[in-house]
């Protein structure tokens, strides 16, 4: 006898299909508006002081025009953190980048989520990497050029372009961390989203 079931399957993988669709969370519905290249996870209750709220696997992000601009490896980040991150990749770097006569293709060398203290010290507070609040990234990719590497390059006809990047990640990000700012940031740059008390934020990068 035929499996009654097998009429039935179709219509229950449909519905299970279109339920998560349906509940996208607010901050997942703007991740789509912002052309973000994301896969939800699932959060990890048993993290602690590491966990991730809403966590995403981050890809990328397209431009108006439907462009990827895609990161060389997928990064864990909080969905919060990941908007505000969509934005400054979209409305700054690739717009700067053009301003400067070139076209952005991806960004390399990344980092997100990683459950450590700040600077990687055995001791001390837990870095914002811990909870997805931050994004380090090397390199800018660059279209038909050789790649940017944002903190080691030190070439003239780049420097408008670094300080111009580094005016938008400071006006976006309350952390914004390069070269001359520690030993350990000389060669990334380091964003995060970190709340201090009094809205302080610290902004140490010398482009040059
Ligand atoms: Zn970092």
């Amino acid at each position: 006898m035929p499996a009654p079931s097998q009429s039935v399957r179709p219509a229950e993988t449909q519905a299970q299909s279109k339920a998560p669709a349906a509940e996208l969370s607010a901050c997942l519905r703007l991740l789509k508006e912002r052309g973000v290249d994301y896969a939800p996870l699932a959060k990890d209750d048993d993290a602690g002081a590491c966990a991730v709220e809403e966590p995403v696997s981050f890809k990328g992000v397209r431009l108006e025009g439907g462009k990827l601009i895609p990161l060389d490896a997928p990064v864990t980040l909080s969905c919060n953190f990941a908007a505000d991150l969509a934005l400054w990749i979209r409305d700054d770097l690739a717009p700067a980048t053009q301003r400067h006569g070139l076209t952005l293709r991806g960004l390399s060398g990344v980092g997100g989520h990683a459950c450590r203290n700040r600077n990687r010290q055995i001791v001390g507070p837990v870095s914002e990497h811990a909870t997805g609040n931050a994004f380090d990234v090397r390199r800018l990719v660059i279209d038909g050029a050789a790649p940017i590497d944002i903190m080691g390059d030190r070439a003239d006809k780049t420097r408008a372009l670094r300080e111009e990047i580094r005016a938008g990640a400071c006006a976006r990000f309350s952390t914004v961390l390069g070269s001359d700012s520690d030993a350990f940031h000389e060669d990334h740059l380091h964003v995060d989203g970190r709340v201090r008390r009094g809205g302080f934020r610290l902004c140490q990068w010398n482009v040059r």
